[in-house]
């Protein structure tokens, strides 16, 4: 399969079926309301994850290309800010609604390059959910006032954009997360430059097209492509005003140093190691039904007291996941993104035991008939594991379990909040005592009570913390308005015509 047969929207828009000396789709640079075609000679091999084919190939843009999508995006501008917010209101109105009529297609193109299963819906509707948000910025922007601060004078503030913004964004929500960035900033009245994942650039591609379609100017989204090349140039340009970006925490740290060193606001949303802390009271059936991975999902569990009986019916489940390429019906897990993240993951798996844990279920072998290039890795699920192991430190990625066991909470508590990343955590009990001391100790930005994945809907923020998170204002929700805007405070005097100062006031006001 290649991306001409998931994408109706091919050709025409943002793909090139075939270009110069290969017969290998060519992704588009989308610079000033057209999808042009890289002159970049440097080009990123893009592949389906189930075969290891290439499927595509992606431009390192070059700096001519950089410097033409960000003079666009300053261009546009002040045009933008100065639209009618109910008119930047109606194009994100048209977009969510764009969004639902082609969130299959989306969610194909997702699937295609990075490998996900069913999910893949998910992905584009968690994403649709903060667009959908984003329309109600007829309340999210208003100001504050204040009448009467002293005689004749009044206090007033506006939130208005920063200018233009940029969002570079990781593999693994290809959809969600450049939706968390752009639409946001752009209803605020800011022009956008986007750098997708080079290994996913389809969903941003398709929906940038929809975001076109659904009236934005030219110039109001530029995305550009590549990797290092295209990260330093968005953290040093002097006309980009704020950085957003998700991903690693080695190029998050990078990328918020050397952005804020140039003055930029930056926002980035890291690494995580979530743990589920079991306790012997929780519904058994509903929690170990709960257990998995993702960024957000529950990759270490900690089982407290007599919960620990409970690993073998946990194995038990964890071997009926079926593994299987993204689009194949009923396959639950798909296959690692590419050959070195499944090294690195059957690497990590190893480690525990050379360190002394067990594996209870290794997914290292497996083999999934027809599709014997991909990059799969089976659940596993590794025990006896100790803090001080590779395993438990390093963010694994992968479908990985790593279990730990205590005899208490407060055990439990002290390791969670041990651990540098501060992404998210789950406690599953059915005492609300219990639920509320942990809610309560435990230093992890986001928390669920028998929720295991607590990504929290758009009108709040994703609010992970600690070594997941550096910046000070998060992603979507009041916080994301905060993020895209600065306040103007206009204190202004109006005296009727006979009240004139009777003598010059050189002192201030008390
Ligand atoms: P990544 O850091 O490798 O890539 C993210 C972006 O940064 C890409 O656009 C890439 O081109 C660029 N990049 C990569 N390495 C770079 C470097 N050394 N210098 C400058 N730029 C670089 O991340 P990934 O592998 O695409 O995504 C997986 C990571 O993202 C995991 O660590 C996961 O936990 C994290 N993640 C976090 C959240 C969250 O909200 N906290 C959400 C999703 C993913």
């Amino acid at each position: 399969v290649r991306l001409a047969e998931v994408s109706s929207k091919v050709n025409s828009t943002w793909y090139s079926a075939s270009s110069f000396s290969s017969s290998v789709p060519t992704v588009k640079l989308f610079i000033d309301g057209k999808f042009v075609e890289s002159k970049s000679d440097k080009w990123i091999d893009i592949h389906n994850p189930a075969t290891n084919e290439v499927i595509g190939r992606v431009p390192q843009a070059t700096k001519a290309e950089m410097d033409a999508a960000v003079a666009s995006c300053k261009r546009s501008f002040p045009a933008w800010a100065d639209t009618s917010v109910l008119s930047r209101q109606q194009v994100l109105l048209r977009y969510q609604q764009l969004i639902k009529e082609n969130l299959k297609e989306i969610a194909r193109l997702i699937t295609l390059e990075q490998g996900k299963t069913a999910d893949a819906e998910g992905d584009v509707f968690r994403g649709l959910q903060v667009v959908e948000h984003a329309c109600s910025v007829t309340s999210l922007l208003l100001g504050e006032t204040m009448p009467s601060i002293t005689k004749d004078m009044d206090l007033y503030s506006y939130r208005l954009p920063l200018g233009v913004c940029a969002g570079i964004a990781p593999f693994n929500f290809p959809a969600m997360i450049p939706l968390w960035m752009f639409p946001m900033a752009m209803v605020c009245g800011n022009t956008f430059l986007m750098k997708p994942s080079e290994r996913v650039p389809g969903a941003t591609m398709l929906l940038a097209k929809l975001l076109q379609d659904s009236g934005a100017p030219d110039g109001t989204l530029n995305i550009i492509h590549g990797q290092h090349d295209a990260v330093n140039f968005i953290c040093d340009h002097p006309d980009i005003k704020a950085i957003s970006f998700v991903g690693s925490n080695q190029a998050g740290e990078y990328i918020f140093e050397r952005g804020s060193r140039h003055g930029k606001r930056v926002q980035a949303n890291m690494g995580a190691k979530n743990h589920g802390v079991v306790m012997p009271d929780a519904n058994k059936e509903n929690t170990l039904n709960q257990l998995g991975q993702r960024c957000m999902a529950l990759s270490t569990a900690i089982l407290v007291g007599e919960a620990k009986k409970w690993l073998p019916e946990l194995v038990e489940r964890a071997k009926n996941l079926r593994v299987n390429a993204g689009d194949q019906p009923g396959a639950d897990l798909g296959p690692l993104i590419t050959p070195q993240a499944k090294e690195r993951v059957c690497n990590l798996i190893g480690s525990g035991t050379k360190e002394g844990a067990s594996i209870l279920l290794d997914g290292r072998n497996i083999k999934v008939k027809g599709y014997e290039n991909g990059n799969f890795v089976g659940p596993t699920i590794i025990s006896n594991v100790k803090p001080n192991m590779t395993c438990y430190k390093e963010e694994i990625f992968g479908p990985v379990l790593v279990v730990l066991e205590t005899d208490t909470l407060d055990e439990a508590i002290k390791i969670v909040n041990d651990n540098p990343y501060g992404n998210g955590t789950a406690i599953f009990t059915t005492n609300g005592a219990t639920a509320r001391k942990y809610s309560h100790l435990v230093d992890v930005g986001q928390v669920g009570v028998n929720v295991p994945i607590p990504v929290p809907l758009p009108m709040f923020s994703f609010t992970g913390s600690r070594s997941s998170f550096r910046g000070d204002t998060n992603f979507y929700g009041k916080q994301g308005i905060q993020f895209y805007t600065q306040l103007k405070t206009i204190t202004s005097q109006w005296k009727e015509e006979d009240a004139t100062l009777s003598s010059p006031a050189v002192v201030m006001p008390t």
